[in-house]
């Protein structure tokens, strides 16, 4: 895949030559990234079919799986990339129809990876609360009490809008009767807090669930005691 084809360029342009290719090595890398990203969210279980969407940015670009084709038939030769009004820069497949959702993270944070997901317990809550209750400290490796993002059609304007309010000081929220959204600075992060989120949910089902019981839940005081720890340690235990 790599193709530098060193002494091609060694002539009076060889410098843009080499930058040149490094842009297009790191934009064929994070495609590479966003497919396998996409792939694991549907083989771990996070959405079904085609339901999701996963983008990743590299520099003023934005690439992003397309709308409608499965993950499985996305190859190297299938970049979507656009600019971060929205406008297609690279690929002929369509982007995903939620484009405005992962537009407005990238305007609006340092995020340089995005996940959306229908992860089926994440979304159940999405049905039941404002905001995901504190079962567990996990909630701190997504900055705090997870919001729910106010209910608007999917692909619109106006749900980017609500999801951006609900991620105020947070790294993912929910959608209300809809789904996911985590950021990150690697795919691999925002993968692992959408996964985080989906467990947790979980959690509080399951717990909620038991007859005669309520579960306990932390405080904020609590939940800010394990954010400085984890300032200071790194490793959550
Ligand atoms: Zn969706």
């Amino acid at each position: 895949m790599r193709d530098h084809q060193e002494g091609a360029h060694d002539g009076h342009n060889g410098h843009n030559g080499h930058d040149a290719n490094d842009a297009r090595d790191a934009i064929e890398q994070a495609w590479n990234g966003v497919v396998a990203t996409a792939r694991r969210t549907a083989t771990e279980g996070l959405v079904v079919g085609t339901s999701g969407n996963v983008s990743a940015r590299v520099g003023d670009l934005v690439l992003v799986t397309p709308s409608g084709v499965p993950y499985d038939r996305l190859g190297p030769g299938d970049t979507v990339a656009v600019d971060l009004h929205g406008n297609q820069v690279l690929g002929v497949l369509a982007p995903t129809s939620e484009l405005p959702l992962h537009l407005a993270v990238y305007r609006h944070t340092d995020a340089a990876a995005v996940v959306h997901t229908h992860a089926v317990h994440a979304t159940a809550v999405s049905t039941l609360v404002p905001e995901v209750p504190l079962v567990h400290y996990a909630a701190a490796m997504l900055g705090g009490p997870v919001r729910t993002a106010a209910y608007a059609r999917y692909g619109t304007q106006e749900l980017a809008e609500h999801m951006l309010a609900a991620l105020r000081d947070r790294t993912g929220c929910l959608l209300r009767n809809h789904g996911t959204v985590t950021y990150g600075s690697t795919l691999d992060q925002a993968y692992d807090r959408t996964a985080q989120l989906e467990w947790m949910c979980r959690l509080w089902l399951t717990a909620s669930s038991v007859p005669g019981h309520t579960p306990s839940l932390l405080s904020l005081a609590q939940l800010r005691d394990v954010q400085d720890a984890l300032k200071g340690y790194g490793q959550p235990g």
